[in-house]
């Protein structure tokens, strides 16, 4: 009989896609149609904005946020966070992509605890809007003569990788997605629906 052999970082995050698809359908629908791929080229989870690749040292060693990195990877593809980059600097659109998302992530699932530290920091604002503020605030820190310190993307612990977790590639327009997004509204769950 063919069996196929998984390796222990595939299956842990098989068993997140399993854990988030039943969260909600959105959910479902975006990640049963990304692949999910090991790699080494990065050091987290990242996504092209289409499939979801990880680091299998970084799924051993963050066991507890799988659930909250997948999906904020597969939210940033859902949002068409590659494609709405255009002309702007990579990592402060990552950062602002991060911003407007997160929130959200984390009404379903925990990430590490200082990317929790951001939340609320930017409310109900499109990565564009947050974007320009970030841009503001580079400006005015450097007008004062010092730079901000700031970088929400990177972890502490530095297992945020300097190359942010979606790259450049181009991205194909998935404009079912918006359907999507309209036929499966997000239930917004209080702080007990917290955690994986
Ligand atoms: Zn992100």
């Amino acid at each position: 009989m063919f069996q196929i052999k998984l390796s222990s970082a595939m299956r842990r995050v098989l068993m997140a896609r399993e854990k988030i698809a039943r969260r909600n359908p959105f959910f479902a629908s975006i990640l049963f149609n990304a692949r999910l791929v090991e790699s080494e080229k990065h050091q987290t989870i990242w996504t092209d904005g289409i499939n979801v690749y990880f680091n299998p040292d970084y799924v051993k060693a963050n066991d507890n946020f799988i659930e909250g990195d997948v999906l904020e990877v597969v939210m940033h593809a859902a949002m068409q966070h590659v494609g709405r980059r255009k002309h702007r600097d990579l990592e402060r659109w990552n950062e602002a992509a991060d911003y407007s998302i997160r929130p959200l992530v984390h009404q379903f699932f925990r990430q590490h605890p200082d990317l929790h530290a951001d939340d609320g920091k930017y409310p109900d604002k499109a990565a564009e809007e947050i974007y320009e503020l970030l841009e503001k605030k580079q400006t005015a820190a450097l007008l004062r003569g010092r730079a901000p310190t700031e970088r929400a993307c990177l972890h502490p612990s530095s297992h945020r990788p300097i190359v942010p977790h979606f790259c450049g590639i181009q991205y194909r327009t998935v404009r079912l997605l918006s359907l999507v997004i309209i036929a499966y509204p997000i239930r917004v769950r209080g702080t007990d629906g917290v955690g994986n």
